[in-house]
């Protein structure tokens, strides 16, 4: 079998498409601009690009851009003042603070700070407790893209047995969540997990988020499963040079799921619209409007 390819970049396209209207829809109707602030703290060079991208692709959509760049040494009490700031403005629907923080900035008290209502990455305890209850919340974006991937080529999930590897806050249990939510039968596998290819074995869906280059390989997979690639990895080329990989080895996975994710052009792409897609949602919230269809858990 030779998988069919399921195209993030193209999917990401349509989602900004469907924020874009729904953006256009609400300052044509309502006279609201959405705004999405993003705070970076240092100098990190990963950080900078996402933040640009993320700042780019705002305005792409017609929405209001707020960029707060804090010098690498910013302190605590400084960093929240910013915050506090941010969720009192009206013009700003949306709130994301770049990770990873610089070390003296303890992460945990910084997201817990932002109004759960702004919290478009859906990192805030109140947002994790009303997704794991089955409540309306905002939902982490890049297990968002992720499960409108799934819906989009399965439809229906319910009764697949699903493995999602890798257990980080920010993708594996919320991404488990969400398929436990759509009915599947899931297990959540990680690095103390025996015979991880035999529990991968049984999988209809696999969700890799490891961050281990070529990790899942062919002979862990289901004939006709489906793949999510989460990972993203850069790797030596032997010509010299770099590239990035996935934690699934694609060609050898690819022969034999039914559909699968490639890295790049995957879930990554998914995760900057689901970012965008969670503003006009919290938008729509905050001003007591309807949502728009398609673009939330
Ligand atoms: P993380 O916080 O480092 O978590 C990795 C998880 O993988 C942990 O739960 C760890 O288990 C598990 N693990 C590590 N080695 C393993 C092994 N040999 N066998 C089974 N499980 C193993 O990483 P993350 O933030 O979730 O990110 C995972 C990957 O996704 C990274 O490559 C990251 O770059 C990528 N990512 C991509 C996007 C995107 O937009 N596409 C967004 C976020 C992350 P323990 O808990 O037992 O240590």
């Amino acid at each position: 079998m030779t998988a069919t390819v399921i195209d993030g970049k193209a999917f990401a396209a349509r989602v900004r498409g469907l924020v874009g209207e729904g953006v256009a829809k609400l300052k044509e109707e309502q006279g609201i601009t959405p705004g999405l602030a993003v705070v970076l703290v240092g100098e990190d060079p990963a950080s900078q690009v996402y933040v640009r991208s993320k700042g780019k692709m705002t305005v792409e959509v017609g929405m209001a851009s707020f960029e707060h760049k804090l010098d690498v040494d910013t302190s605590e009490a400084d960093l929240l003042a910013v915050i506090a700031q941010l969720n009192n403005d009206p013009a700003v629907h949306g709130i994301l603070v770049q990770l990873p923080l610089p070390d003296h900035l303890d992460s945990d008290l910084v997201i817990n700070s932002i109004d759960p209502a702004k919290d478009v990455d859906g990192f805030h305890i109140s947002n994790v407790g009303l997704l794991g209850t089955g409540q309306k919340s905002m939902v982490p974006c890049t297990p968002l893209g992720s499960l409108m991937m799934l819906r989009d080529h399965h439809g229906s999930l319910s009764g697949m047995n699903a493995v999602v590897i890798g257990r980080s806050n920010i993708v594996g249990k919320p991404m488990a969540q969400l398929l436990l939510g759509d009915s599947c039968t899931v297990t959540i596998a990680h690095s103390r997990t025996k015979d991880l290819p035999d529990v991968v074995r049984q999988a209809d869906i696999v969700v890799a988020a490891v961050g281990r280059a070529q990790m899942v390989t062919g002979d862990w997979i289901k004939p006709g499963a489906t793949v999510i690639d989460v990972g993203i990895n850069r790797i030596e080329k032997p010509e010299g040079g770099t590239r990035l990989v996935g934690d699934c080895d694609y060609d050898s996975c690819a022969a034999v799921a039914g559909a699968i994710t490639p890295v790049p052009g995957g879930v990554g792409p998914m995760t900057i619209a689901c970012l965008l897609a969670n503003t006009l949602t919290a938008c729509c919230r905050a001003n007591g409007l309807a949502e728009p269809e398609g673009l939330t858990a």
